[in-house]
């Protein structure tokens, strides 16, 4: 019988298990010895190779199974050096999504020079194929939710870069399409499987998990963040505007969870190891750009301590800020910010005591900057009304 096209593709992929997982999976599927399972997925991981085990048996665990296309991808000249964007092809579902049995997701390889004068790359990975938030400023939000992503879609992403694409990652970040709360049952899976140290082995501590303010889920994630082996993930918040009136207009989010309770579930973050928690910024012309912006920021701040004179006041500085200008989305309301309103801002921040840093666009020309990922082949269908529940 041929084998249905539209299966659960990489069931049985070492992408979607942790290396005991898969020992079990290739025992209870094919028989296959602990050792010869264990050597497959390392070298499944390290070197790329499909090839090292033959589960017997089995059709729907033929190799083949095992990875997913890279079907584009796209590079752009940046200072700090080369940023690669890929997109990945994954399957739509058959019943409710004519039209849509191939989707894409998309990733980005950015490039950064540290101070020793290396270049790492940071590889922004999707956790979602578009968006249920509907954030007004974000391309994927205006694509509406297709599907989330199952671990192994998002492993596949490290995957590619490192194996197909030829760029191994110093750090993952989860600020591509789509919201990691939104489909955390797999995010967390997908980071057991990066941080396992037969596969990928990343650093919990070089992982950052973005969120649009799911209280509900940063929950969920704090409690996992007190377990052995997860104390240094990081957490980035997507606050963008300072107070409830304005984020509420630009980020439907608000309505369910408001800043006080943002704030509240930021301070309850476990951070046992210093981690400090990132506040990300999206500065817009017209919509959160003014002086009273800048000092409703540093008064959401001020719980996670501020500067004075350059030295931390109190206790240690738990939260910095990260000011990201708008990266126009396609037919965007709005226009980028001008060099000069960015340095005005960061400029009042740090006079208010706000560890902030700008950082810096890239990729911009080929929509690969922040907030500009979404399919425009998809764009325009919204399967999923963009609304909040929960
Ligand atoms: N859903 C998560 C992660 C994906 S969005 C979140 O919202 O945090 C990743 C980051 O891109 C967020 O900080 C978001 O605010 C930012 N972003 C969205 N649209 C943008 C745009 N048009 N220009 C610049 N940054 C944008
Ligand atoms: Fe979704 Fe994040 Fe975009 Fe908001 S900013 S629509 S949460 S991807």
């Amino acid at each position: 019988m041929p084998q249905d096209p539209h299966a659960q593709p990489l069931e049985r992929s070492p992408l979607g298990l942790t290396s005991d997982e898969f020992i079990a999976s290739a025992k209870e599927l094919a028989g296959v010895a602990r050792p010869s399972a264990l050597a497959a997925y390392r070298a499944f991981f390290r070197t790329g190779d499909v090839d090292a085990i033959s589960l017997r048996n089995s059709e729907s665990a033929t190799r083949e199974g095992w990875t997913l296309p890279v079907t584009r991808s796209l590079r752009e000249e940046s200072p700090e050096g080369e940023v690669v964007k890929f997109v990945t092809g994954v399957r739509g579902d058959r019943f409710w999504q004519a039209g849509l049995e191939d989707l894409e997701i998309e990733s980005v390889l950015i490039p950064m020079i540290s101070s020793s004068g290396a270049r790492t790359y940071t590889l922004c990975v999707s956790s979602q194929v578009g968006c249920a938030m509907g954030c007004r400023f974000c391309e994927t939000g205006q694509m509406g939710l297709i599907r989330s992503l199952t671990s192994a879609e998002i492993v596949a992403q490290w995957w590619n870069a490192t194996h197909k694409i030829g760029i191994r990652p110093k750090n993952i970040v989860f600020m591509g399409m789509g919201e990691p709360m939104d489909n955390l049952d797999h995010v967390i899976q997908a980071i057991s499987v990066l941080k396992d140290h037969n596969g990928p082995h990343m650093p919990v501590s070089q992982v950052t998990v973005s969120t649009v303010g799911r209280v509900d889920g940063i929950k969920r994630l704090g409690e996992k963040v007190r377990e052995h082996g997860w104390h240094r993930l990081g957490l980035a918040l997507s606050l963008n505007a300072p107070n409830d009136d304005d984020r509420s207009s630009i980020m439907p989010v608000n309505k369910r969870w408001n800043l006080a309770a943002v704030q509240e579930a930021l301070l309850e973050w476990p951070r046992r190891t210093g981690n400090k928690v990132c506040i990300e910024y999206v500065l817009i012309p017209g919509v959160n750009d003014t002086r009273r912006h800048a000092e409703q920021i540093a008064e959401f701040m001020r719980p996670f301590g501020l500067l004075q004179g350059g030295r931390i006041a109190g206790k240690a500085l738990m939260a910095i800020l990260n000011l990201i200008p708008y990266n126009p989305r396609r037919h965007s309301p709005w226009p980028a910010p001008s060099e000069e309103s960015v340095d005005q801002f960061l400029a009042w921040l740090i006079d208010l005591g706000v560890f902030a840093k700008r950082r810096r666009t890239k990729g911009r020309e080929m929509m690969g900057a922040c907030g500009q990922l979404g399919s425009e082949k998809i764009r325009g269908r919204k399967l999923v009304q963009a609304t909040v529940s929960g």
